[in-house]
């Protein structure tokens, strides 16, 4: 159940980023970026954010992730192609000399404030 730690972290990122200015304030959206290799399941992320939004300013916000697909890149030959799992050697020239050069993404992007 990691998302649920996941899920506190963005909470307190998300309260840490309102401007500390605003009296009673409320968050309309919170924005997401997540990577398909992050090992975060977007709905259980979700479900947990719901229940720890609770009395705060971020409570009923609208959640918006971005999912970001995964992809490789080979070193030896520089070929880059999405990949959804893990791949060990490259398609062109079997290198195994390998770089995952997105989809471990996981960003507190921004967060709109109700007006
Ligand atoms: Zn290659």
């Amino acid at each position: 159940m990691h998302e649920m730690g996941i899920a506190q972290q963005v909470v307190n990122i998300a309260v840490a980023a309102i401007p500390a200015h605003l009296e009673d304030p409320r968050v309309e959206q919170l924005n997401l970026r997540i990577g398909k290799l992050s090992g975060v399941v977007p709905q259980s992320l979700l479900f947990y954010l719901e229940i720890l939004s609770k009395d705060t300013p971020l409570e009923g916000a609208k959640m918006h992730i971005e999912e970001v697909p995964a992809a490789t890149r080979c070193n030896a030959c520089l070929h880059e192609w999405p990949s959804e799992e893990a791949v060990f050697d490259c398609p062109k020239c079997e290198s195994g000399d390998l770089n995952v050069i997105s989809g471990r993404e996981f960003d507190v992007v921004s967060i709109d404030m109700a007006d």
